[in-house]
C-alpha cells in the first residue's frame, strides 16, 4: 500500500514517474496540474478560477489546491495507496497536507525528491512545449514556474529534511525508475 509524495521542479519527471508507478502499484497518481488541464478544458468553475494561474506558470493559491486534494485524497479508491505528484507545493499545503493524513489515517511512506539542475528542466520544458502542446510551456512562463519553485516549494525541502529522498532525476527515465524502486525496496 504504497504512499508517495513525489516532489522536484517542474519539468523533472515527476509526471512521468508518477504515471509508470501508478501502472504497476495500481494505485492513483494525484496531480493537481492535471485535475486542473482537466477542469480548465472543460470550462468549470474550478477551470476558470485556476487558469489565469496556471496559464502563466504561478501557483494557484493554497486554498483552492488545498480543498481540491482534500477531497481527491477522501475517494474510497485511495484506500490503495497513492502517488501525490505536485501536492504539496507550498509549506501551508505540507501543513495542511499533514493534518488530513492523520485524520484519515493514511500516513506516507516516502518522500521523493527528483533533482534536476535548471539548464536540464528548460531545455525538457522546451522539448514538452513542442511535444504536448502545453501552454505553460512557454519561455516565459517556464521562467515564472521556476521562480515560483524556488521561492514557494524549495523551502519545503527543509519542511522534510529528515524525511526526504533525493534521486537524481537528470539519468534516462528507465534509469530513474529503477533508482525510485530500489529505494522504496
Ligand atoms: P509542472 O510540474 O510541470 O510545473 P504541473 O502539471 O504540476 O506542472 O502544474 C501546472 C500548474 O498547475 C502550475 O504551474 C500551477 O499553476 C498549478 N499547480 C499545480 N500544482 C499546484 C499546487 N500544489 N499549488 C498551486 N498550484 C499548483
Amino acid at each position: 500500500m504504497p504512499r508517495i509524495i513525489l516532489m522536484g521542479p517542474p519539468g523533472a519527471g515527476k509526471g512521468t514517474q508518477g504515471e509508470i508507478l501508478s501502472d504497476e502499484w495500481q494505485v492513483p497518481r494525484i496531480a493537481p496540474g492535471d485535475i486542473f488541464r482537466a477542469e480548465i478544458k472543460e470550462g468549470t468553475e474550478l477551470g476558470v478560477k485556476v487558469k489565469s494561474f496556471s496559464d502563466s506558470g504561478r501557483l494557484v493559491p493554497d486554498e483552492v489546491v488545498i480543498e481540491v486534494i482534500e477531497s481527491r485524497l477522501r475517494q474510497p479508491d485511495t484506500q490503495a495507496g497513492w502517488i501525490l505528484d505536485g501536492f504539496p507545493r507550498t509549506v501551508a499545503q505540507a501543513e495542511a497536507l499533514d493534518n488530513l493524513l492523520v485524520e484519515i489515517n493514511q500516513p506516507y511512506d516516502s518522500v521523493i525528491n527528483l533533482d534536476v539542475p535548471d539548464q536540464f528542466l528548460i531545455d525538457r520544458l522546451k522539448a514538452r512545449a513542442i511535444d504536448q502542446g502545453r501552454v505553460d510551456d512557454t519561455e516565459e512562463v517556464i521562467t515564472n514556474r521556476l521562480e515560483e519553485y524556488n521561492a514557494k516549494t524549495r523551502p519545503l525541502l527543509d519542511f522534510y529534511a529528515d524525511k526526504v529522498k533525493q534521486i537524481d532525476g537528470t539519468p534516462s527515465m528507465p534509469e530513474v525508475t529503477e533508482a525510485i524502486k530500489d529505494f522504496l525496496a
